[in-house]
This record gives C-alpha cells, sequence and structure tokens, in this order.
C-alpha cells in the first residue's frame, strides 16, 4: 500500500478536525469560509480513506489511524449526494429560445423539465436545442415539452445510489447526466444533477487521498 496524499484542503480540514473535534461539517465549513456543499466531497474521501469518522448528531472526529482503506474500497463506498451538482429546472412551456438563454445563463449542458407540480417530465440536452435551432426559425413559439426527451425514459438516480452505479448508467445510456430524485407517490422531485463531470471529480479526489 502505498503512503497516503491529501490535497491541501483536505490537509486543512483533518488539521481542524484534529484541533476541534468533534466538529460537524458546517463548523467545519464555516472555518474554511467555504459552504457545506464544497465540502461534502473531501468529508466523504476523507472518512470512507479513514482519517475521519463520522457520527451523526455530534461531528467528524480523527480516528487517529492510517488505515488500509484501498481506494477500490473507497470507491465502493462514493455515494451520489456527496458528488451532485445543483439541478436547473424549466417548466414545459418554456420556448426553445428562452431554454437555450437558460443553458448559457446557468452554464450547463442539460436542463431538466417539470410539470406545474413541480415534478420531473422531460430532459434537454444541449443537442437538442441545437437540432431544434437548424431546423426551424421559431425558436420563440415551440415550447420545450415538444422536444424534450420524456418519461418513462429518463434515466435517474437517487442521493443515497452509490456513485459507480450512476456512473455506469452514464455510460450505458451514453447521456452526459442524470437528475436525482426523490421518489415520491406523486411523481419524481428533482432534487440535484448528476454529470460526467461529477464522476470525474470524484475519480481526482481518490487518487489524491490514495496517491494512485
Ligand atoms: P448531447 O445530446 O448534448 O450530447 P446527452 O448525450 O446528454 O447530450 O443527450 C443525448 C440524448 O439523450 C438527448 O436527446 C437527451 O434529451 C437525452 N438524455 C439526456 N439525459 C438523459 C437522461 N438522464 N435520461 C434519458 N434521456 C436523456
Amino acid at each position: 500500500m502505498s503512503p497516503i496524499e491529501l490535497n491541501k484542503r483536505q490537509d486543512t480540514i483533518l488539521q481542524i478536525v484534529k484541533e476541534n473535534g468533534p466538529i460537524t461539517g458546517e463548523q467545519i465549513a464555516e472555518r474554511l469560509n467555504l459552504t457545506r456543499a464544497t465540502l461534502r466531497p473531501d468529508l466523504a474521501i476523507l472518512t470512507m480513506a479513514g482519517f475521519l469518522d463520522a457520527r451523526p448528531r455530534v461531528g467528524y472526529f480523527y480516528s487517529g489511524k492510517k488505515t488500509m482503506t484501498t481506494a477500490s474500497e473507497s470507491m465502493m463506498n462514493l455515494k451520489v449526494g456527496d458528488f451532485q451538482s445543483l439541478p436547473v429546472v424549466v417548466s414545459e412551456n418554456m420556448t426553445v429560445y428562452d431554454a437555450i438563454v437558460q443553458l448559457f445563463l446557468e452554464d450547463v449542458g442539460t436542463l431538466f423539465v417539470v410539470d406545474e407540480g413541480s415534478y420531473l417530465q422531460g430532459v434537454l440536452s444541449r443537442k437538442d436545442l441545437l437540432r431544434t435551432s437548424i431546423g426551424t426559425q421559431e425558436l420563440t413559439k415551440i415550447p420545450v415539452h415538444i422536444i424534450m426527451s420524456r418519461m418513462p425514459n429518463i434515466v435517474y438516480c437517487k442521493k443515497s445510489d452509490l456513485l459507480i452505479g450512476a456512473a455506469k448508467k452514464l455510460i450505458e445510456r451514453q447521456v452526459d447526466s442524470l437528475p436525482v430524485v426523490n421518489e415520491t407517490e406523486k411523481g419524481l422531485e428533482i432534487v440535484g444533477r448528476l454529470t460526467k463531470t461529477n464522476v470525474t471529480k470524484a475519480f481526482i479526489s481518490l487518487a489524491e487521498t490514495h496517491d494512485l
């Protein structure tokens, strides 16, 4: 097993927890002037690799041992919820023109389409919008529900799913992103967005933590 190398932020977190643990994720984030969401991947990796222990309602504390957790063991524990991004959601009746503007404003590659109750109805990718743009001049008149990929053919995942399972869905279905949802009786509530970039970031975190 090679020595484990942490990135600078992970080192700082470890130092904070060593000196102040038990300490909550929220409190660590405050000390670093970052949001809890930004720290989530680092905390997940440090916990998976055995540097930190996490107790519900208590917080993180330094486990004091350099465990022999392998990269593959850590990988099999990473969850979608630790790496997901914020979703960008538009309504079914938004025009294709406005959806394109939204794509640029929010700087994302995929928009999720919801009905009036905010439940997932479809997905709009860059190429869905491009295809329509070269085929018609009426972009300000066509609502996105005409051109989107729609339920029940949308592939999605949940926060608690293993990241590796969601990554497989991205590759097998040849899509760039998955909506992260809560399954309810009324439909799928969108709580996040998992992209190939999120998976790539997790891959880099693993390499940094395990000195691959
Ligand atoms: P692009 O078309 O910009 O390369 P994708 O590869 O993500 O982006 O999308 C390919 C096609 O699959 C598009 O028609 C899109 O609407 C659809 N699509 C994208 N994401 C999903 C998903 N999670 N579930 C089902 N269909 C999807």
